[in-house]
């Protein structure tokens, strides 16, 4: 028979269980995305075809299960999508999240993933709503590139200046993500260390992941972590920065006279799900325990059917239980997950 826990397990001092899975790990980061549409077509990540079917649900559904999860010790929530700017009613969930506290009582880390295209209109209404930090996607330092992987003409000026408007507000330091496509951008290493250095924010670059609607992924698309350090030694002198916390996905660097920040996140040729502390909920309500999942864990379901909070609880516990311990990325026999990145929440 299954274990069914209480709903809210407490400790001898009287705390909530936290969510632990099989393999021990704790899970303390959720990332909720609150809606699998998107202005950019990015040429890694979507086919660029119409027609494609999209799923939502109410703000206050997401609110609901962001509550129910807080109560089980998540300690941070990104939002996400899809590109979540798009969301009508954004800014008030923002706001309701921000007033959530953790088990031991502190402020949530309440972060945001955008594309930047909406940035500058929506900085300061996300900051006063409470929004913690942000991270853009850019992929380039170049206009004229940068269209060429959103399919989107104009979008770097729209970006750049969503960038200015998140600094302006105090949303600092901001973080700009690049995923780096063999053939597309691997040129931009050394200009997106300039623009760190410059701008004043933190740049990470992703390893490719095999997410995307198309098949483009291929071991030799992937621009690797070693390669992207040796472009930035080329550059400057790096150095190597101290973690700041066990889960994080990132490596840091900065270089010889401590100017600008760079992170790498390499899931795929330096993996870190040893260290993972991520669960998803999707835009349609399923939780999904790892980017590379072949199945869903439809947690909305439990709520159409009338469930109650501590039905929820129990349904969390029991899927998070089954966290995977690993992705299988480039092994033989890698099957591509369930959902592309896009109807995951990044
Ligand atoms: N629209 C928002 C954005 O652009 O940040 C949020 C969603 S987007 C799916 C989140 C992140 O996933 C972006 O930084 C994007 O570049 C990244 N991403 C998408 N497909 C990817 C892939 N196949 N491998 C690695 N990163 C990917």
């Amino acid at each position: 028979m299954p274990t069914v826990l209480d709903p809210i397990q407490s400790d001898a001092a009287g705390k909530a269980e936290r969510l632990i899975d099989k393999h021990g790990r704790v899970i303390a980061d959720l990332r909720i995305s609150v809606t699998d549409r998107c202005n950019y077509k990015c040429v890694y990540c979507r086919t660029g075809n119409e027609g494609a079917v999209y799923a939502e649900l109410p703000i206050a559904d997401y609110l609901r299960i962001a509550r129910v999860f807080v109560g089980l010790g998540i300690e941070k929530i990104r939002l996400t999508g899809g590109e979540p700017l798009l969301r009508r009613g954004l800014t008030d969930l923002v706001r309701e999240l921000s007033g959530l506290r953790t088990l031991d009582g502190g402020a949530l880390d309440l972060a945001l993933t955008t594309n930047g295209h909406l940035l500058e209109e929506m900085a300061e209404p996300l900051r006063d709503a409470g929004l913690s930090r942000i991270t853009v996607s850019m992929d380039a330092v170049d206009a004229e590139k940068f269209a060429r992987i959103t399919r989107v003409p104009g979008s770097y000026e729209r970006v750049r200046a969503g960038i200015r408007a998140a600094q302006k507000a105090g949303l600092k330091p901001v973080k700009v993500n690049c995923v780096l496509l063999r053939g597309f951008n691997e040129d931009q290493i050394v200009e997106f260390a300039r623009f760190s250095r410059d701008e004043d924010v933190i740049v990470r670059f992703i390893e490719f992941m095999p997410l995307e609607e198309d098949r483009l992924w291929t071991l030799a698309s992937v621009v690797s972590m070693k390669e992207i350090v040796e472009a930035l030694g080329r550059f400057r002198p790096v150095v190597r920065m101290a973690p700041n916390a066990a889960s994080e996905t990132a490596v840091r660097y900065t270089f010889d006279d401590g100017v600008g920040e760079i992170g790498i996140i390499a899931p795929v040729t330096q993996a870190f799900c040893g260290a993972c502390s991520r669960v998803r909920l999707t835009s349609d309500g399923k939780i999904r325990t790892c980017l590379f999942s072949q199945s869903d864990h439809d947690l909305y379901g439990v709520m159409q059917r009338g469930g109650s909070d501590e039905d929820l609880v129990r349904f969390i516990r029991q899927t998070v239980e089954q966290k995977e311990s690993r992705h299988h990325i480039g092994e033989p026999g890698f099957l591509k997950p369930s959902r592309s990145m896009v109807h995951i929440g990044g």
